[in-house]
């Protein structure tokens, strides 16, 4: 009988990450739980799973819980990047210091441990990497612009590291959950939404009422009647963890199922309007400034004896 795998798990102080943890430990996996504050993590120590300090931002410390892991085990079996936030706000006022630490977390943070556990999978020709990705991986809303481009960016390097490290026994999946209820991935993106404009105010306050009915459980809205828990999330990631030939993608729920189908057969104008429009919040003209018609450029009649 072959050893459970070894499991590396990021952003484990909350959340699906920690749902994995436990999860994942209590179906008798070694799981290796880290956080970047490791008091968060002491419920999960107390619970017999082992806890280690990673800051996806911080190389030292991606390195040393590699190190600890493959000293004990030779390489990680399974590695779940699940560690990310979400930065909110509309694409024009993001401040390009903001951008880029939402990136530095949810992308190169995920690039650069897949590339520290790599080496050593390689050589044990078997090994799974599985992306915390979203629905917003595979299509965007305003608001939310550079969190989707992050996990659109996630999509991008798993397809290519799914076949590049194929013909070496080393398997990469995706998930892609709709809303999840947890508590603190919804606080920070209703904090972190402060627009300049007064053109886009009315806009902020919908979207927070909107993203306080996914996370109070409130079913006044579609994603908030839909909203799955983290651990649906985790008991897909474990079935990945297990299984010898996972599939590319996963949606987890309802909303990611149904949206993804509708976003692989909607062209963009009828997914924009018969979709996003009705589901989420758009911003709206409120000032008193008319806006112009834009449309086609009506036809010019044409010159009279004019042959062409
Ligand atoms: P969460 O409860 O806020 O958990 C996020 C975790 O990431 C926390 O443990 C947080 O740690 C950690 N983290 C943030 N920056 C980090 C860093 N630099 N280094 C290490 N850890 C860091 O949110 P969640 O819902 O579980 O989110 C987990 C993943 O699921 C994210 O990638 C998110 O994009 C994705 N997702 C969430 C939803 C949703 O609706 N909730 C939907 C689709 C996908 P701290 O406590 O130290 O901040």
């Amino acid at each position: 009988m072959t050893a459970p795998p070894s499991v590396l798990i990021t952003g484990c102080s909350s959340g699906i990450g920690r749902a994995c943890a436990l999860r994942m430990h209590r179906s008798g996996m070694t799981v290796y739980a880290t956080a970047r504050r490791p008091k968060t993590l002491k419920p999960l120590a107390d619970e017999g799973i082992r806890t280690l300090r990673l800051d996806v931002t911080d190389e030292e410390s991606m390195r040393e819980a590699v190190d600890t892991v493959e000293a004990a085990h030779g390489a990680v079996g399974v590695l779940v990047n699940s560690a990310g936030y979400a930065l909110s706000g509309v694409v024009e006022e993001a401040g390009l210091d903001d951008m880029r630490r939402q990136f530095e977390t949810n992308v190169f943070g995920l690039a650069r441990l897949s590339q520290l556990v790599l080496p050593a999978m390689r050589a044990a020709r078997s090994g799974t990497i599985v992306n915390v990705s979203s629905i917003f991986g595979r299509y965007a809303v305003p608001g939310g612009g550079v969190y989707q481009a992050s996990k659109h960016a996630v999509e991008a390097l798993s397809d290519a590291l799914r076949l590049e490290t194929a013909a070496f026994g080393v398997r990469v999946a995706l998930i892609e959950p709709g809303p999840v209820r947890t508590t603190e991935f919804g606080a920070t993106y209703i904090a972190n939404f402060k627009p300049v404009s007064e053109d886009y105010a009315e806009f902020r306050s919908r979207t927070a009422e909107y993203f306080d009915a996914i996370y109070t459980g409130s079913r006044r809205t579609l994603a908030g009647t839909f909203a799955i828990q983290a651990d649906d999330v985790a008991r897909t990631v474990e079935r990945v963890a297990r299984s010898p030939r996972p599939r590319a993608r996963y949606p987890v729920g309802f909303l990611a199922h149904s949206t993804l189908a509708l976003r692989r057969l909607a062209p963009d104008v009828v997914f924009d309007n018969l979709f996003v429009r009705r589901a989420f919040p758009v911003p709206r003209n409120t000032g008193r400034r008319p806006v112009p018609r834009v449309g086609p450029e009506p036809r010019q009649p044409r010159h009279q004896g004019d042959k062409s």
